[in-house]
Parts: structure tokens; C-alpha cells; sequence
């Protein structure tokens, strides 16, 4: 079977570094490279943390993008101060990972997605797993190439729950909310991993605890993941949850997904995800919003497969 093609697109934090993690260690998948933007941290540190955990995973070969600044109604890119207590100062649970000696690329985040898909019509799967800013640009400049795309999935939005950026809007959405309802508003055929999906998947530090007996990389993504998973509810029985690793997943298998609803949404200013009356008769349904999921299957996949990748890191 042929490898399925991927990018994605990260704002990296620790649950970004999670979804690298998984998506690194499927052998099924080719990664094609890492295109960045701001959210948990600006965006240079989003590509100075990417560089260093493919460093830190021996995966130099895998080149980094360098994408959007700040949002589209934004002078400058503003970050909110609880984000130190979710990711950490340095968006990766204020661990020390070694500096990657690769830089990013020349091209720009969405020259390269727009690259690839123009390349392999039928074939990629793109994951947005930050600000929707990157992919917003992309259909702006050419909507026409993204429609050739395989299988795009985003991490974002809540649909029959409450956000957890306020209390409409998930953190995606609501980071860049003109650029989410603009790729909402498109013509593309989208799969919108929300929080529906992803608060089903608490993921405790507990799980992965021997990580840190196998090497130092896997004792520092130990480390990265305790950060968040003692952080965001400060309650290790609690757990935290698996966000954007959920959506890398269900990219590649959405059974894990028990119940897509299809249907057709847009993004408010306040970053709420919703459907107005005018889209409830549209005959042809764009999103397919994941409700549930199987987070024992998904939680002991996710453990195992990224064990084995930290075992084989040195081969
Ligand atoms: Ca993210």
C-alpha cells in the first residue's frame, strides 16, 4: 500500500508536539513537511520548536515552513497570558530541547501546501491543527488547488459544547475568526475535529510514564506532555485533552471517529462554530463534524505506536 501524503499545519505547543509525535511514528504515512503559524507562541518560536523536536526525534530530514504572524484583523500577534500555564512559556511545558541546527525553508507555509497539492491532485491529506490563518491564505490564492486535496481535517471549533477560549469558542477559531469563517465559507469539503471530539479524549501522564526509561527524547516528551496534562485542569486525574493528535489520527483513519455529523457551518466573530438557516437547506453538506470518538482505541494506539518510535529512534 502506498504511503498516504501529509502535511501539517501547527502552531507548536505541546498537544502540536503530541500530533508530530503520532504522526512520525506511522510508517504508513510520508510527511511532507511542517508548516507553522502563531497561537500557543508566535510563530518563530513555533518554528524553533517544530525544528527541535524533529532534532530531538532524529527526523532532520523533514523540513519546516515558516506561515502567518498574527490574524487577519490583527496589527500584531498578542498572546494571551494563561497560555503560560497551558503550554508553558515556551509553548513546550517550559522543557529544554536542544536547538535543531536546521532553520526553516525559504518558501512560505502556504506556497508549500499549495506546492504539494497542485503536485498530488487526490492524493494529500492536509491537517490544521492551529489558527486557521495558513489555510485561509491558501484558499485565498488558490481555492481551485485545495479542491484536488484528498482529505482535509481541522482541529477546531465545539459544536454541542461549550468553548474553552471563551465561552462560545475553541482556541483555533477564535484566535483568527475572519479566517475561520472564510475557509468555512468555501467551497472545500472539510473534516472539523472539534471539541466534541477531542474533551472525550483525556489522556493522563500516567500512561506514559515509562517514556522517560526509554531515552532522552522520550524522557523529555514525557516531560512536555506532564506540563499540560498537570496543567490545563491542575488535576493529573483529570488528564488533559489530546486535541490535535486526535485530528492527525482521524486524517488518517476516520473510523476512529464514531460519529461524523454532516452538515454545514460557519465561524461567528465571537469564534463561535455554528450553522445559520440559510445553510440548513443547502443540499450538499461541506463539513463533517466528529461528535465521538473511540478514545480507548485511540488513546492505546496513539501509546503504543509513539512508544515504538522513541524505542527506534537511534536506528
Ligand atoms: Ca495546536
Amino acid at each position: 500500500m502506498p504511503k498516504i501524503k501529509m502535511i501539517i499545519d501547527c502552531d507548536t505547543g505541546i498537544d502540536d508536539a503530541l500530533a508530530i509525535s503520532y504522526i512520525l511514528s506511522n510508517p504508513n504515512i510520508e510527511l511532507l513537511g511542517i508548516t507553522t503559524t502563531f497561537g500557543n507562541i508566535p510563530v518563530d518560536t513555533s518554528v524553533r520548536n517544530t525544528l527541535a523536536l524533529l532534532n530531538m526525534l532524529n527526523r532532520n530530514d523533514i523540513k519546516v515552513y515558516r506561515g502567518a504572524e498574527h490574524g487577519w484583523n490583527q496589527e500584531e500577534y498578542e498572546r494571551e497570558p494563561f497560555l503560560d500555564r497551558v503550554h508553558g512559556v515556551n509553548g513546550i511545558g517550559d522543557v529544554e530541547i536542544e536547538d535543531s541546527p536546521n532553520k526553516a525553508e525559504d518558501i512560505s507555509a502556504v506556497d508549500f501546501i499549495l506546492d504539494c497539492a497542485r503536485k498530488y491532485p487526490d492524493e494529500l491529506h492536509l491537517v490544521f491543527v492551529g489558527p486557521l490563518t495558513n489555510f485561509a491564505n491558501c484558499i485565498k490564492q488558490d481555492e481551485q488547488a485545495l479542491s484536488k486535496v484528498k482529505d482535509i481535517t481541522i482541529m477546531g471549533g465545539a459544536l454541542t459544547v461549550t468553548g474553552n477560549r471563551n465561552i462560545y469558542g475553541e482556541a483555533n477559531v477564535t484566535d483568527d475568526p475572519a479566517a475561520g469563517k472564510y475557509v468555512f465559507d468555501s467551497s472545500l469539503h472539510i473534516n472539523v475535529v472539534p471539541l466534541d471530539a477531542t474533551m472525550r479524549t483525556m489522556f493522563k501522564a500516567s500512561y506514559i510514564e515509562d517514556w522517560t526509561q526509554i531515552n532522552e527524547a522520550g524522557k523529555n516528551l514525557y516531560e512536555i506532555a506532564k506540563f499540560y496534562y498537570l496543567g490545563e485542569f491542575s488535576n493529573p486525574e483529570t488528564g488533559g485533552a489530546m486535541h490535535d493528535p486526535l485530528a492527525a489520527f482521524a486524517s488518517y483513519d476516520p473510523t476512529i471517529i464514531t460519529n461524523w455529523y454532516e452538515c454545514n457551518v460557519t465561524i461567528e466573530e465571537t469564534g463561535r462554530m455554528i450553522g445559520t438557516f440559510d445553510q440548513l437547506n443547502l443540499p450538499e453538506k461541506r463539513h463533517k463534524v466528529a461528535l465521538n470518538v473511540d478514545a480507548k482505541r485511540f488513546t492505546d494506539t496513539y501509546v503504543s505506536m509513539v512508544s515504538d518510535l522513541l524505542k527506534n529512534i537511534d536506528e
